[in-house]
């Protein structure tokens, strides 16, 4: 990953990076410009997912599921049946 000081716009270096969960972290920031020594902390944070886990793939469809209506769940069984 790659941060840019917000005084100078030049490479920062992490030193140190504060986990508070599996999602979300401070990063402890210095600026390589010794002309600059600007040191600060940016926030790390998950956003949002573009493509599910494959890890979980089996979660979600089950989860999808047991909210489909009895109709719904026959026409899945039968164009799961066609592959
Ligand atoms: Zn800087």
């Amino acid at each position: 990953m790659r941060v840019s000081c917000s005084q100078c716009g030049e490479k920062a270096r992490i030193g140190k990076t504060n986990w508070f969960s599996r999602t979300s972290a401070d990063l402890y920031c210095s600026c390589t410009d010794a002309e600059c020594g600007h040191t600060f902390v940016m926030s790390l944070g998950f956003s949002h997912t573009l493509s599910p886990s494959a890890k979980n793939t089996n979660e979600l469809v089950m989860a999808l599921v047991k909210v489909m209506s009895l109709d719904q769940a026959k026409q899945l069984h039968s164009q799961l049946s066609l592959i």
